[in-house]
């Protein structure tokens, strides 16, 4: 096998379970604070989650989206071990009699061998941290937190309506509890200079977190990112530029932070721009020749 200059999701899960682990998204139907009027109705600029197979309006029971896609991935792909994924809008955002209902439904499926929970940063809090910490015991689990950038002016452009001091706390809560937490980051982000993308790498390098998930900025059909695109007022990453920032970011990150995705993908038929993103195959390929023609790889530039 080739030896990959980062340290990959795939490695770290079979490091844990000795074999391939595959994650399932899953959409339990909560809400966004930033959707539903609490503290905007607009979202973030970027965001239309039907643009993503999982976020329909009225999902399929739990129950039935985790049987589907265990009998799917196990005829395809042979795995038996599968982490469940609460993926779609802020899934800690429910009263807490909601959330454990909702995360017990893994209970059910011995092939579950992990719980990951992505949510806002301010979507949080010590009663919801432990009751996440409960499942420890018997599960593979991290916290992802949408974070995007460091940067509170781009932030704020972004819509986001949380800080990157946000951020810091929700991390805090979650290493109080030992839990992992899995930062998403955009690269490509408008307002943000190569310095600061820099600065976000090395800002991030400094904290106790244990896994970076990277996406492009990209464009999805009715959203305001589209109107900016259309009236040419924000430029996207071409593929040489991404894989130059997203190698230059990596080898700026600690080496046992995991990388949990190298590239987002959009459904094509919500997806506006760049086309080439959903190619992600080659894009995994072209980052890794990068390392390789550069002789560098992750932690390269870390003290
Ligand atoms: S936090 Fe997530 S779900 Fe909420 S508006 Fe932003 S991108 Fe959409």
């Amino acid at each position: 096998m080739i030896q990959q200059p980062f340290y990959s999701f795939n490695t770290y899960l079979r490091e844990k379970f000795g074999q391939r682990v595959h994650r399932i998204s899953l959409n339990a139907g909560f809400n966004c604070p930033n959707l539903d009027g609490k503290l905007s109705k607009e979202g973030c600029i970027y965001c239309n989650n039907a643009a993503f197979g999982i976020y329909v309006t009225t999902p399929k029971p739990l129950k039935i989206q985790i049987e589907d896609s265990i009998a799917y991935y196990k005829k395809k792909f042979k795995v038996t071990k599968f982490i469940a994924y609460f993926q779609a809008f802020s899934n800690t955002y429910a009263p807490i009699e909601v959330l454990k209902k909702t995360y017990d439904i893994i209970k059910n499926f011995d092939e579950i061998v992990g719980l990951f929970i992505s949510t806002r940063p301010d979507c949080i809090n010590e009663e919801i941290m432990s009751l996440i910490s409960s499942y420890q015991k018997n599960y593979l689990v991290w916290v992802e937190y949408g974070l995007q950038t460091t940067h509170n002016n781009v932030l704020k452009t972004l819509n986001r309506n949380h800080t990157f001091e946000d951020f810091l706390i929700a991390l805090d809560l979650a290493r109080k509890f030992k839990i992992n937490v899995g930062v998403h980051i955009i690269l490509g982000l408008p307002f943000l200079n190569y310095n600061e993308t820099v600065q976000d790498a090395q800002r991030l390098s400094q904290l106790d977190i244990q896994g970076i998930k990277f996406h492009i900025l990209h464009v999805l059909k009715n959203t305001k990112l589209e109107k900016l695109y259309c009236e040419g007022k924000i430029k996207l990453l071409t593929k040489e530029e991404y894989i130059k920032i997203i190698c230059d970011f990596i080898e700026r990150i600690p080496k046992d932070f995991v990388i949990l995705r190298l590239i987002s993908s959009a459904d094509k038929n919500y997806l506006v721009a760049p086309l080439w993103m959903n190619d992600k195959i080659s894009i995994i390929n072209e980052i890794t020749k990068e390392f390789k023609r550069r002789g560098t790889f992750q932690g390269y530039f870390v003290g």
